[in-house]
């Protein structure tokens, strides 16, 4: 069994994404080809923004975000501890300071009610706060209602790290549309994936997407070769954007799909006390980019993934070592965020993706909580 399984889904669209390969081949404009504004102008419809901008990856989308702000030293940005090294990383490349604020333990995304607590410590440090970037993590959106209230009342931009959550639901929008900038991934294990690396920034303001524009592009000015900015070689390729709109084409089916083995998971795991399945909030819908769960401690992790492996099912830990624990960051602060540490014991995520089958389904469920039951402390 595959943990995501990208041969089947190749399978049904493979003559399609050819043919979309042999127009790129046709045509020769490998950088910056015609698939590239038909791809910006497709998912920026889809998320409901002005302004899509292709990137070459989730990364370098967060990268150009925090340098459309003009991010760098004497800057802190605040984020979350259980995430992607990435989220963390690009504030870090551009000499910022991460200033974290830990999880709420049952949706894994950054706890928006300890955030007006954190910026007020922060009025004490000698560094300038200056936006917060909250994870939609697994796919789940944060709180961003009350998150982008807060930054407004401190004056305080947001970016939200949608690299898992394209596709996902937040009230009546969608994921990619709920920042003042938001980042995605097109990594090929992400909801949307393409067959090599890529992102996007979408936003709603004019001068921004200008701006990320330009940096992407070497800073250019008016013309190719006038700089205004100092800026990144952050182009997505033509040939990721040809793969890309044929995946997109078949990408809500996939999104009803991933929702009905996550109803799945749900339905058959949350009788059991000793398991937390991700709380979807009111109104909210997750891309699923992971079904997560939380058992009792890592020796029960570590047998449960032991037996699961027995059966030929893979199981996956999103993320063993908090980004505040991490060895590269060992130096940002002594600081402790029991809930990232914490869950990041007890978490395990099992396969998801749109082609798995309901025989395929039962038996991770009952395998599952069969270990579960042999356990022994
Ligand atoms: C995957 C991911 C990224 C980075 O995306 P890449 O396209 O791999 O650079 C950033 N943030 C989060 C939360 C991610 O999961």
């Amino acid at each position: 069994m595959q943990f995501i399984d990208l041969k089947t889904q190749q399978q049904t669209i493979r003559k399609k994404i050819a043919a979309r390969l042999d127009q790129v081949l046709d045509h020769g404009q490998y950088i910056m080809g015609p698939e590239i504004s038909e791809l910006e102008k497709q998912l920026a419809a889809f998320v409901g923004c002005d302004h899509a901008i292709a990137v070459s990856s989730g990364t370098d989308a967060l990268l150009l975000a925090l340098m459309c702000y003009d991010i760098g030293p004497g800057d802190a940005i605040i984020t979350t501890p259980f995430t992607f090294i990435s989220t963390v990383e690009v504030i870090c490349l551009l000499g910022a300071t991460p200033v974290f604020v830990d999880i709420d333990p049952e949706t894994y995304n950054i706890d928006s009610s300890a955030i007006e607590d954190t910026i007020n410590d922060c009025k004490n440090e000698s560094y300038n706060l200056r936006g917060i970037i909250p994870v939609d993590l697994f796919g789940l959106p944060a709180d961003y209602d009350l998150i982008n209230s807060i930054a407004r009342v401190h004056n305080l931009f947001v970016i939200e790290d949608a690299a898992q959550s394209f596709g996902a639901i937040y009230h009546d929008r969608r994921a990619g549309s709920l920042a003042d900038i938001a980042c995605t991934s097109f990594f090929p294990a992400k909801p949307l994936g393409g067959y090599g690396d890529g992102g996007m920034c979408f936003t709603n303001n004019d001068a921004h997407a200008e701006k990320i524009r330009s940096l992407m592009l070497h800073g250019q000015g008016g013309h190719r070769y006038e700089h205004k900015h100092i800026g990144i070689n952050g182009r997505l390729d033509t040939i990721q954007a040809a793969i890309l709109l044929e995946k997109f084409e078949i990408f809500q089916e996939e999104l009803n799909e991933r929702q009905i083995v996550a109803e799945h998971y749900t339905r058959n795991f949350k009788k059991h006390v000793s398991i937390v399945t991700p709380r979807i909030p009111f109104d909210c819908q997750s891309s699923w980019a992971q079904y997560a769960i939380q058992v009792e401690n890592a020796a029960q992790r570590a047998h449960v993934q032991a037996c699961l492996k027995q059966k030929d099912i893979p199981t996956a830990i999103y993320y063993p070592i908090p980004i505040h624990q991490q060895p590269a960051f060992k130096n940002i602060t002594n600081k402790r965020y029991p809930i990232s540490e914490s869950v990041s014991q007890r978490i395990m995520s099992v396969p998801m993706h749109p082609y798995l089958t309901v025989e395929q389904l039962s038996n991770i469920t009952t395998s599952f909580l069969k270990a579960l039951g042999t356990f022994e402390e």
